[in-house]
């Protein structure tokens, strides 16, 4: 699991710039007016090739609290998820009262925290950097987040401090979670999954102070059920707050082999559906959708094709991820998971033999040439497999350039087709051949 950033202010002094500095593009929105919402507050991100996630505190917000509660609250969840915490303050407005309760916040917490000045930019105040030191925090680092000054000095201190990574102990069992909105039904499956005939084998205590991964072994196999406890209602102000939910989420998607993305048949697809989606693209894990609470349907011959095409249309992102249609609560085909979860672990960490693959290819390309695209056609010569979690190619090929999105999606459907890639995203890399 990579290392967790988490970034904390008070509004305006340009977390949310920072945060897109750092990952490299502007997704979110900055505004000068305090509490514009942001689409994206996770996220990615390497530095010096070592990667890991970074989150901006300052769009998780709690709709109407007081001002002091959403900061507090935003400290708090930094100082739950995070190994690191960047404390962003405002070099132009020098100390403010709510910068000082934010830093006796953070006084708790036993992980390093990095305080960045930002706006150093502005060389009328640059002077007030010292000030800083005020807050008991270190030494503070200088950063003009809009101009990209300092930042990589202050990447820098943040991997230095991230924990030394503990060796991993292989683990063989089948990483699995279940993703998805409130009352989608995620506690009714995951009993149903661990029914009483399972064996636990332990809980086990996660990173965060709330997480709980349960092992248990089912049909002669080991599984650990990724942060059952997440899915306990639990009586914290911001535990259903959507964004917060997303961390935890993105978290266990992070930690799986294998992601069970969760629709309820009795409400039908809404927009909070979507959201979660782009992160089990995004991380490239093995996906099963499953359509629960299918009991509530009223069924006629075409109603799981419509199902099936909705699902479709509005993860077309996710096209290679079964769909299953069941019902925790009457505890229908919920059994046919496990083969399924089987397959796509099985299918995620498949190695294809080169010569295998490229007789495959080659009769790929010639049953369907490439056109001409960009100034050229393009030539494959060989191709192998070159990692695993999730299957990745390599193909030589005359000039990257020439590949059409579309020929690219031919490849890899001829790639998936031939070697059953079920349920797992495969990915392609072009390499030019001199
Ligand atoms: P947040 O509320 O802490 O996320 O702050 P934003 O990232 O939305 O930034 C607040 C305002 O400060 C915006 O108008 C930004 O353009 C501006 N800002 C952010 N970083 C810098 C910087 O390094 N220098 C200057 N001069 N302005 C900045
Ligand atoms: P979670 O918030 O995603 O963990 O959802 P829960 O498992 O707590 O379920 C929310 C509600 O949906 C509860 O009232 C469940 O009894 C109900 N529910 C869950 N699965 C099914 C199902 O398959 N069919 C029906 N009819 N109700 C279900």
């Amino acid at each position: 699991m990579l290392p967790k950033v988490a970034i904390v202010g008070r509004p305006n002094v340009g977390k949310s710039t920072l945060f897109n500095r750092i990952i490299g593009t502007r997704l979110s929105i900055t505004d000068d007016q305090p509490g514009v919402t942001r689409d994206r507050i996770y996220s990615k991100a390497t530095w010096l090739s070592k990667e890991f996630f970074l989150i901006d505190t300052g769009g998780i917000e709690l709709g109407d609290a007081p001002f002091l509660t959403e900061i507090k609250a935003q400290a708090e969840i930094a100082m739950e998820e995070a190994d690191v915490i960047i404390f962003v303050v405002d070099c132009r407005s020098g100390v403010t009262d709510d910068d000082t309760y934010i830093a006796k916040l953070l006084y708790r917490t036993n992980k390093p925290v990095i305080l960045a000045v930002n706006k150093v930019d502005d060389q009328k105040f640059r002077e007030n950097i010292y000030d800083f030191y005020a807050l008991g925090l270190g030494e503070p680092i200088p950063v003009s987040s809009s101009h990209g000054i300092g930042t990589g000095n202050l990447l820098d201190l943040v991997l230095e401090s991230l924990p030394k990574k503990s060796e991993e102990e292989k683990d063989d069992a089948i990483h699995f979670c279940m993703i998805g909105r409130p009352n989608v039904g995620k506690s009714s499956l995951t009993n149903a999954l661990l029914n009483d005939n399972r064996v636990i084998v332990s809980p086990i205590e996660g990173t965060t102070r709330d997480s709980i991964d349960t092992r248990f072994r089912a049909y002669e196999k080991e599984y650990v059920a990724i942060d059952t406890a997440g899915l306990r209602k639990r009586g914290k102000v911001y535990e259903n707050i959507e964004k917060y939910s997303v961390i935890r989420s993105v978290d266990a998607i992070g930690r799986s082999d294998v992601v069970l993305l969760l629709l309820d048949a009795g409400t039908g697809i809404i927009e909070q559906d979507l959201h979660v989606g782009q992160y089990i693209e995004e991380y490239n894990k093995p996906c099963i959708i499953v359509v629960n609470k299918w009991d509530l349907v009223e069924k006629d011959s075409k109603t799981m094709q419509k199902w099936t095409d909705d699902i479709r249309g509005y993860y077309k992102y996710l096209d290679h991820a079964p769909i299953v249609f069941l019902s925790a609560k009457e505890n229908k085909r919920v059994q046919t998971l496990f083969p399924a979860i089987n397959q796509a672990y099985e299918a995620y960490h498949r190695r294809i033999q080169t010569s295998v693959f490229n007789d495959v290819i080659i009769d790929a390309v010639q049953m369907f040439p490439p056109s001409e695209f960009n100034g050229g056609k393009l030539k494959v010569f060989y191709g192998s497999q070159v990692g695993v979690e999730p299957p990745t190619f390599s193909l030589f090929v005359n000039d990257p350039k020439f590949l059409h999105f579309s020929y690219k999606r031919y490849l890899e459907n001829q790639i998936r087709k031939n070697f059953d890639f079920f349920a797992t995203p495969i990915k392609i890399e072009l390499r030019k051949r001199d």
